[in-house]
């Protein structure tokens, strides 16, 4: 089976730090992966060696059956890769519907396919509507979630990266979020690289998860499979 993204023995380091060694790792075309891991393991540094966005990086880095690493964060993004970063990457000062509009100008969409777009965000998280010509530094957090994952999607990503999406939002609104997230994987073919603190969240939405100590993967698998594992069980859920 081809994958959509590949990840073949990847270092990456911030100068002379080292941080992700060896790393390799797959998402099938239309899959949702988690990538696990305690503070610090690398989890962040992961998304961003994938977008070429501040960390050095060596390995294969092969998206869409091509080499990206080494290409631009732009050009990445251009390929097909929507990333909504930790904090959420939103621009405050501008309103909504100008943080929209900016997620779709890398994809070069036409007037009328962002009208299309805009509406089928509105369709996912409707809040946007409501809130169209509001500053979106007026949003609620949950609120700003779903702007930058929306924002993120205008740019008609065929994969999207996912640094903490649940970072301080009430359980419910975490709910919600990642409801809309298996919609949007099953209605856009859109697929999930998830990082997460909270494994019991991720374990419900994903159909792999890989977890990585200290800049190295040490186990990957179904959910089913790594939920099973003692030390994971201790470690991430708590039991
Ligand atoms: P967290 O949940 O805390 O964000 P993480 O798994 O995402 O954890 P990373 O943010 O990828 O971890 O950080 C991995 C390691 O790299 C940490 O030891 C961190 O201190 C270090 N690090 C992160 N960013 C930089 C940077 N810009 N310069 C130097 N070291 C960094």
């Amino acid at each position: 089976m081809s994958h959509l993204l590949e990840l073949r023995g990847v270092d990456a380091a911030y100068g002379a730090i080292a941080v992700l060694r060896g790393v390799s790792l797959e998402i099938a075309d239309g899959g949702m992966v988690a990538l696990l891991g305690a503070n610090g393991a690398g989890k962040t540094t992961t998304l961003r060696a994938i977008c070429n966005m501040g960390v050095k990086t060596r390995g294969e880095i092969r998206f869409a059956g091509r080499r990206i690493d080494g290409l631009a964060t732009e050009a990445i993004a251009r390929a097909g890769i929507g990333h909504v970063p930790e904090g959420r990457g939103t621009f405050t000062s501008l309103s909504v519907e100008e943080n929209l509009r900016l997620g779709a100008y890398l994809a070069r969409a036409s007037e009328r396919r962002i009208a299309d777009d805009l509406e089928k965000m509105f369709g996912y998280f409707p809040v946007l509507r409501a809130r169209f010509h509001q500053q979106a530094g007026t949003l609620s957090g949950g609120e700003q979630q779903m702007l930058a994952i929306a924002r993120a999607l205008m740019g008609q990503p065929r994969l999207l990266l996912l640094d903490e999406p649940s970072f301080g939002l009430a359980p419910i609104i975490v709910q919600d979020i990642f409801r809309i997230l298996r919609v949007i994987n099953r209605e856009q073919h859109t697929s999930i690289l998830l990082v997460e603190q909270n494994a019991r969240l991720a374990f419900e939405l994903v159909d792999r998860v890989y977890l990585l100590e200290t800049g190295r993967v040490v186990t990957s698998g179904p959910p089913s499979q790594i939920a099973a594992d003692e030390t994971v069980r201790r470690a991430y859920l708590g039991q």
